[in-house]
Formats: structure tokens, sequence, C-alpha cells
């Protein structure tokens, strides 16, 4: 069944990639408001380089190449292409069932790497993918960053052996109160190894808490404790491994304002989250979405199908408050962006990643339809509609409004409708235009 969604997903995906691209510039209107914060290309000011420890052990080939401080304020050269597309997998255990929720089948997790090899996605390095950020190297057009979290040592001894098989590397976000510690946690001796062969090494904090709030065990303040949690972890992973720690992983993919700032701080490059999107060349170096693969909610058999087929929502390039609201892994029937052959198709989502909002706020609105009477389902955060007249041939929004800490929220995906199943012809005005106006506004 996973595959043949899987199948069907590239059938129809070349026709659809002017539309695809045309519709990833929707605006998310909330958005608007809030302003580019944190850019990528911010220079570090004063980067204190006597600090920092023994990068330059022999160990680290892998990650000891950092290009020249002088080339991070270099313009984009002309060949680097701006306008690629990368998807971030997520993934942590690979046990089965024994490993729980976070847990996938070695022969499923091996099915996807050969999902991704026939496809035909280029798998890139963490290295690459910054280094493409930074401008100073180009990437094939879609590109897929594998993940591994937490460091439990099934990543090591069923993870490898077949990324290996494919030719994929990884990164392996690890919080260091779980290494070495017997069971099933990875030793030091395995995360050197995988330094060794290649695979990068990224943080995920000491001790694995929500970074939101402080424990209450902890004696100091709450910057105190941000700070221990950022900077130790990623201290203990450089001086062990003589590695450079530029990447980080947040616990649940949860974090605040204050946390992305302490973040940035403490001298990652980059961070993720786990509310999966297409990142573009712009996307937040702090908000950067994951597909949590693993992740157990309704619909969850179609992520990998949405991160593979790039059919997911693009994440915004600025706004991280709204990037994690956005709803960027919310699963939608028609998917984002595809044509149905179905005159009186069933529209639906799951509102699961939305976070926490006021079930009775839900409301549907189709463009063309305006306000429409689609159940919500609080326990199941399924949101349906079976449209009850025949769709006109076009294009259709579909917007999910709803109050979340008292503000008025929304969140969109597009379908067309042809009775033939055709995607729409290739637009005439170039990708990165406007997108036409839908024909009835939709009032606000
Ligand atoms: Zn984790």
């Amino acid at each position: 069944m996973y595959r043949h969604s899987l199948l069907t997903g590239h059938a129809v995906m070349t026709r659809k990639l002017a539309l695809l691209f045309l519709l990833a510039t929707l605006p998310f209107t909330a958005c608007d408001k809030v302003r580019d914060k944190v850019p990528f290309l911010k220079k570090k000011v004063a980067a204190t380089p006597a600090p920092v420890p023994a990068v330059a052990a022999p160990a680290a080939a892998s990650t000891g190449t950092a290009a020249p401080t002088t080339a991070v304020t270099a313009p984009a050269r002309s060949n680097i292409d701006t306008n690629a597309q990368v998807v971030v997998l997520c993934y942590h255990r690979l046990e089965g069932k024994a490993g729980g929720t976070l847990s996938i089948e070695p022969a499923v997790f091996e099915k996807q790497m050969e999902a991704i090899k026939e496809s035909g996605v280029a798998v890139i390095s963490m290295k690459d993918f910054l280094a493409w950020r930074r401008g100073e190297k180009t990437i094939p057009p879609k590109s897929i960053l594998i993940t591994i979290d937490d460091g439990y040592v099934s990543g090591f001894d069923v993870g490898v052996p077949i990324l290996k098989k494919y030719g994929f590397t990884a990164t392996f976000f690890i919080y260091t109160d779980y290494l070495n510690r017997g069971g099933k946690s990875m030793t030091w001796d395995q995360l050197r190894k995988l330094d060794q062969d290649g695979f990068e090494i990224g943080c995920h904090t000491v001790s694995h808490l929500d970074l939101r709030h402080k424990p209450s065990k902890w004696a100091g303040d709450y910057d105190s404790w941000l700070k221990d949690e950022l900077e130790r972890s990623k201290k203990i992973l450089e001086e062990n491994l003589g590695i450079k720690c530029s990447v980080f992983a947040y616990p649940f993919g949860l974090h605040k304002d204050v946390v992305r700032t302490a973040v940035e701080a403490a001298g990652y490059d980059a961070a993720f989250t786990t509310y999966g999107a297409r990142l573009g060349h712009g996307a937040n170096a702090f908000t950067l979405g994951r597909y949590d693969v693993t992740a157990k909610m309704a619909g969850n058999q179609q992520v990998f199908d949405v991160a593979l087929n790039f059919t997911g929502m693009a994440a915004p390039s600025s706004a991280p408050a709204m990037a994690q609201d956005a709803a960027t892994s919310m699963i939608t029937e028609p998917m984002h962006n595809t044509t149905t052959a179905d005159a009186m198709p069933v529209v639906k989502a799951n509102l699961a990643t939305l976070g926490d909002f006021e079930p009775g706020s839900v409301e549907m609105r189709i463009s063309g339809l305006g306000v429409v009477p689609a159940k919500y389902d609080a326990a199941s955060k399924m949101i349906e509609y079976k449209v009850a007249k025949p769709l006109r041939e076009g294009s259709y929004t579909v917007i999910i409004g709803y109050q979340a800490a008292g503000q008025r929220r929304d969140t969109r995906w597009a379908f067309h409708y042809s009775a033939t199943g055709e995607a729409p012809p290739e637009p005439a005005t170039p990708p990165t235009a406007t997108p036409k106006p839908l024909k009835k506004p939709v009032k606000r």
C-alpha cells in the first residue's frame, strides 16, 4: 500500500512541477506581521577562536574542512541553485515494535531508503546543506537530508549498514546524558566510528528536556539552564570527538523565541524542528523543519510520501513563530498541489500538528465556496468536508482558520480539479510570480 501511494505520487509529479512552484508562494497571512529575525548569513562578530578546542583533530576529516570565514560573507555565486529544495527526514529508533512509538521496522527503513534511491532524489550531507545555505556550493534541485535522533544503538548497528548499502550519509543528533549509558544507548566508540565513516554528529542537548521550561531541580535561573543544555552538550561532543558541532535539534521539536536566540548565541549555525516542510534557500536557519517519519499520528503512513514527493508545505523564509504553527506537516486530502479527478472530493486534514487551539473555533473555507460545513473531530483532530456540489475545473485553496493563544490564525493548502485528472498546463508566468487571485476573495 505504501509503495502504491509512492508510485502514484511520482506518476503525476512532473506534470505538477510548475504549479508546485507557483503555489509554494501562497502567503501565510499571519506571517506578514512577523519580522525576519535571524538571517542565516549573519556574520559571527568576534567569533572567539581561542576557546574552541582541538577542532583540527585527525579523526575529524569529515567535518574539519570548514570553509574560511571570509567566504561566509561572499555573495552567492551564480552557479548556486537558490531554487533548490531540501526535505529533512527524522528517525529515532530502528527496532520495530520493541522500540516503542518512536521506532520504525528496519525493513520499512530499508524500503524507504530504496524508494529514495529509485526516485533519483539526492541525499546530501549536512556539510553540503550548510555550504549551500552560505552560497558556497550548489546542491541538486531536490535534495534530502537524513537525520537520526537521540543516540540509540539501533541507528548504528541497523541504520548504518542500510545507509551504506545505498551510499547515503546521515546526521546523528545526540543528547549527551544518554550517551554511553549501556542498554540501547550508543557508546563513544560507536560515535567515533560514525564520525570516521563520514557521518555527521549534531547536538540534541544534555538531558533532552523541553527547552521552553526550566526543570525545578535546576537551582539557577532559566537562562543559565538553557546555556548549560546548549553549550555543555556541544562542548562534550566537540572535545571527545574532535569535531565542530554546528547543528542542533530541539528536543521534541519544541522551541520559542528565547530558545532560538540562545541556540544561535551558543554558536550553532542551524537548528531543526519536527514540523516537516520543503526548505528553500532562505528558510529560517533556526526553525528548519523535519518530517518525523516515525511519528504515530493519524495519516502517518503518508508522511514519507509527502516528503519524498516534495508535496508538503513550503517553509516560510521568515516568521519563525509561524513556522511552528503553519501545519507544515499537516496531512491533507487532496494532498497539497495535487490534481483530483473527483468533482466532489472529500477535503480533509489532520490538525494534530497545529498545537493547542480552541476546538470550537475551527472552520474550513474553500476558495469559491466560502465557509463550508466541515465536521471537526476533537479526538482525532481530523477536519473533513465532502464537497456537496460538483466543482468547476480549476484550482482551489483550502483555508483552515482557528483561534490559538487569543489570536485568529490560519493555515492553507491547494489542490486542483480537472475531470481528466490532468494537472493544469504550465502557467505562462514565471514560477516566482504571485499566484493569480482567487475567483472569490476570502473575507477576513
Ligand atoms: Zn530526541
